[in-house]
């Protein structure tokens, strides 16, 4: 796709696969949609998918499958124990990464679990270049806490710095030497840094971490969930990468890794979940916990069918024309809406395009949910559903404060190979209406508060009327279009 330049200069992201199945979408009038908003308790995990036009609130167990994938599907083998479909999927992560051990689990974070489960005790200091909210939830419930060592970039909404997503060698030394080994488990690098807007690491970059990981007798920890974006930028922006194939690129990484794990759901397009190690005492601590959580070792909680799919997927994160369709889409739509004066996150990471919020509506305080708001905005007037990544995702502390987050987000992700650009140009188009008349736009508040991962189930109701206000001016504005 990265190589197809068109005769008359008007480049566009081009699909290097074709459609053969479809799924026919739903784009209900202005109206309906506010209903089903205020129905969702504002919350756009609460949308019934069937009123939702563009699902872009994740690219998690929503990506394409390709026919190869399909295909592989009706091969598994069922089995409780010692199933072929495990030894496949097995062998291909070997193939791949060069781990021994595989410990299948039903997605991303029941590997969060175990691992944390196994490594980390109270007291125990977790760096990471960014946290993630399951990854948190799971470590803190263990009585651990996160340490985040990013450098200053990667919190600058807009930059220019390939890798947004590197750990911060420096701060990484100093809190080892601070707080000493022995209270640090690992270290954990998240590929495609999630939260910060799919950012990525570079490979130079981990190289030294691991140096720094060596000289103390740390272990590596790889979250590569969102590797396949990683590694698209690892090759496009890293200069002593270029002549490196996608497969050694990932070798690499995985070299560097002492534990790599990730959710299936979105690295290999399709659901389940994988943690993968050559050390027999890590893989044995962990194992019994696979039994215990998840299922015997040959399935971990994942249908066969499923991994079939995954061991497929693997092989075609391998491919640059297949894993460099998302980020090549998201840097189209994050290009436009900028030339619309919208503020977006960049440079354009993987997993979809970051609308800031808190510019985008800086007459909200963040208490009042600026994100979130903006997500609930966007669905009204489009149709479109995004997800909240700002002060909702985070969680109250003890004594009930809330925690402001560092960034306010509507994340609009990008399911691989899913949305036509033509889609993808009506969204940019709605955005940018709304931007228009953002002063419309009011604030949220909690109706139903859940204490943990509140933003999944919470309920939430307007702070004013503005929500039937915008969707008037909608009306007046487009007359009888949808
Ligand atoms: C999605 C995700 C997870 C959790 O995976 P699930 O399959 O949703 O449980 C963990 N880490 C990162 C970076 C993710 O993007």
């Amino acid at each position: 796709m990265s190589k197809v330049k068109f005769y008359y200069g008007n480049d566009v992201p081009l699909e290097m696969h074709k459609v053969r199945i479809v799924q026919k979408l739903n784009l209900l009038p202005v109206e309906e949609r506010l209903k089903a908003m205020e129905e969702a308790g504002y919350n756009t995990f609460l949308l019934q998918n069937c009123d939702v036009f563009m699902d872009m609130l994740t690219d998690s167990g929503v990506n394409a499958m390709s026919d190869r994938q399909q295909a592989a599907m009706l091969e598994a083998d069922d089995s409780y124990a010692g199933s072929a479909t495990f030894t496949k999927l097995k062998n291909k992560i070997e193939e791949i990464f060069g781990k021994k051990y595989f410990l299948p689990a039903h997605q991303g974070r029941a590997c969060e679990n175990i691992i944390s489960q196994v490594f980390v005790k109270p007291g125990s200091i977790t760096p990471m270049n960014y946290h993630f909210t399951t990854t948190k939830s799971h470590i803190v419930l263990n009585g651990g806490t996160v340490e985040e060592i990013f450098y200053d970039e990667a919190l600058k909404i807009n930059s220019d710095h390939p890798f947004k997503g590197n750990v911060n060698i420096e701060k990484l030394r100093d809190l080892i030497e601070t707080n000493g080994v022995d209270k640090i488990p690992f270290v954990r690098m998240e590929a495609g840094t999630n939260l910060i807007g799919g950012q990525p690491f570079s490979l130079q970059n981990m190289r030294d971490v691991r140096k720094v990981c060596d000289e103390y007798g740390i272990m590596l920890l790889l979250d590569a969930s969102l590797l396949s974006d990683n590694l698209y930028f690892i090759k496009e922006r890293e200069e002593s990468c270029k002549d490196m194939s996608i497969r050694e690129i990932t070798r690499e990484i995985a070299d560097l890794s002492e534990v790599i794990y990730f959710s299936a759901r979105k690295l290999g397009s399709a659901r389940g979940g994988a943690i993968c190690t050559s050390n027999k005492d890590v893989y044995m601590k962990m194992r019994e916990y696979v039994t215990l959580y998840e299922g015997f070792l040959t399935y971990g909680g994942m249908s066969v069918r499923e991994m079939e799919a995954i061991a497929v997927g693997l092989e075609e994160t391998m491919d640059e024309n297949m894993i460099n369709q998302g980020p090549q889409f998201i840097a189209y739509m994050v290009e436009e809406l900028q030339k619309r004066g919208v503020p977006v996150v960049t440079p354009p990471g993987g997993l979809g395009c970051h609308v800031n919020a808190m510019e985008f509506v800086d007459h909200i305080p963040q208490n009042e949910y600026p994100a979130g708001a903006l997500a609930a905005a966007i669905y009204i007037i489009s149709g479109v559903r995004g997800m909240e990544r700002g002060t909702m995702s985070e969680q109250r502390d003890e004594d009930g404060t809330e925690i402001l987050s560092n960034m306010e987000l509507v994340r609009l992700a990008m399911p691989r190979r899913v949305f036509t650009l033509s889609q993808v140009k009506y969204a940019v188009d709605r955005v940018a209406w709304l931007y228009e008349n953002r002063n419309l736009i009011g604030g949220l508040k909690f109706v139903e508060e859940p204490s943990v991962l509140r933003f999944f189930f919470g309920k939430l109701t307007t702070t004013s009327d503005w929500a039937n206000e915008l969707a008037a001016k909608f009306r007046a504005d487009f007359g009888d279009s949808l």
